[in-house]
């Protein structure tokens, strides 16, 4: 990618979670001048709570070929960590259709390939941001580790035998060498899977903030409003004009839409349907357990990971189909405390609770490219379950495409248009 020293004219970024934030500092490094708009504090929304990976394993989308056979018993136990709001149903059902019918074994494979074609080059487009923004001290790379008990030992073997598949470095752990590497873990963890090239944050948040700081420095803007239409600016064609609900219109000649689970409407008014819905997620915080395990842990089959951070042990995870507007679950944040006890002794109860909206298609893909009405407008949003991990490749790559050069991984099984 080389980048031109001359000055390209104005992009307006909307949604300032870690997306936006990427996007803007890899526009600002392609010479553009940047407005960043958000109607919350940036790193406010679902970037702040997440579970601090940068998954760079995580080819398999969440359908897979059992999910329909695991799927209702999941929905029916209580100690699930699957769960739909009954009243929200009948709105996510046609997403519903549309996540199983990307189960198959042709189709989950076909979806590895395109995000192996994201994640392998994902922590190449952080480490760039990392240094530019001095955040190599928020970042920890010591991997992590799946925990398998006793019985399901078969999935160990399968999740190494699938993602071996895809080169990404992964190796089973006795539990002999677990203990020594995780003393605190109690006998239930019977053995793991070590995913050495996965990293982490310290402070999602943090990283945030360090990001905007640097956004600032490089002489971008950050506005709070909300948008609510994009229309093509009446006297210049080419430039369009973001029309906020404070009735003030922002004109910029590229927009980033990197609105998250709230993209949905906005795309439908640039002609593009597309099929976004929320995984909402939880989180609870143990604050006085930070020191007690060395790296994240995640147990699959519970759904949640275990991950030490700066304010303390951060227990993140499971999916609630529930939309944008109901209130949290507390029975969500119970089976979180309870999961983590499975494995660790946990004296205190945690200290904060938090739930965020994943931005999430049936394709576990995110939405990039240009909008079908107006090309000036570049989509970066619904990456789901790794948009920490995927938000500077996707912001590089908007960032490019905004720019008229060639995006450095190919954008065609992301398009919008794949849902006609
Ligand atoms: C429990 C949990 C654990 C997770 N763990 C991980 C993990 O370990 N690794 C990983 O990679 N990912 C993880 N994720 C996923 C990750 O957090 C999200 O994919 C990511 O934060 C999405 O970032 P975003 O910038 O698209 O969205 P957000 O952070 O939600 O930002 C979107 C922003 O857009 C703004 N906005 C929306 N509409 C408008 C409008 N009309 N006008 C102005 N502003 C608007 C919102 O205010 C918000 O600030 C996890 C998610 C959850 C819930």
């Amino acid at each position: 990618m080389i980048a031109s020293r001359q000055q390209r004219g104005h992009a307006l970024v909307v949604g300032a979670g870690v997306v936006g934030l990427a996007s803007a500092l890899w526009l600002q490094r392609l010479n553009w001048q940047v407005t960043l708009l958000d109607r919350q504090l940036p790193g406010s929304g679902t970037s702040f709570g997440n579970a601090c990976t940068f998954a760079t394993y995580a080819v398999e989308p969440v359908a897979t070929p059992g999910i329909w056979r695991q799927a209702p018993g999941m929905l029916l136990r209580r100690d699930s960590p699957l769960a739909i709001r009954p009243g929200y149903l009948p709105r996510i059902a046609p997403w519903l259709w549309r996540f199983l019918a990307c189960s198959s074994a042709s189709r989950v494979k076909a979806i590895s390939h395109d995000l192996h074609s994201l994640l392998k080059p994902c922590m190449g487009a952080w480490q760039t941001l990392f240094d530019d923004a001095g955040a190599n001290d928020l970042v920890r790379h010591d991997g992590s580790l799946y925990l398998f008990e006793a019985h399901e030992r078969q999935s160990a073997i399968d999740m190494l035998a699938y993602h071996q598949a895809f080169d990404v470095p992964m190796r089973l752990v006795p539990g002999p060498e677990l203990r020594a590497m995780e003393p605190a873990l109690n006998a239930r963890a019977a053995l793991a899977l070590e995913l050495p090239q996965v990293s982490r944050t310290l402070d999602p948040y943090a990283l945030s903030q360090r990001l905007l700081q640097r956004f600032v420095e490089r002489g971008g803007v950050f506005r709070r409003g909300e948008l609510l239409d994009i229309e093509r600016h009446a006297q210049h064609g080419e430039r369009l004009s973001a029309r906020l609900s404070s009735g003030e219109s922002l004109p910029a000649e590229r927009l980033l839409l990197c609105t998250g689970a709230w993209s949905r409407s906005l795309a439908q008014r640039l002609g593009d349907a597309i099929p976004l819905d929320t995984e909402r997620g939880y989180h609870v915080l143990f604050e006085q357990a930070g020191g007690l395990v060395n790296r994240p842990l995640c147990w699959g089959a519970g759904g949640f990971y275990m991950t030490p951070m700066a304010q303390g042990l951060r227990v993140a995870g499971t999916v609630e189909f529930g939309g944008l507007d109901a209130a949290p679950d507390p029975r969500r944040y119970r089976y979180l405390a309870r999961g983590a006890r499975r494995f660790l002794t946990l004296h205190h109860s945690p200290s904060s609770r938090w739930m965020g909206f994943r931005p999430s298609l049936p394709d576990s893909k995110p939405v990039l490219g240009q909008s079908r009405l107006l090309p000036q407008v570049h989509y970066n949003f619904g990456h789901g379950h790794v948009g920490l991990t995927l938000a500077a490749i996707t912001g590089q790559l908007m960032a490019e495409q905004a720019s008229g050069l060639t995006p450095s991984v190919a954008l065609q099984p992301f398009l919008a248009q794949r849902f006609r």
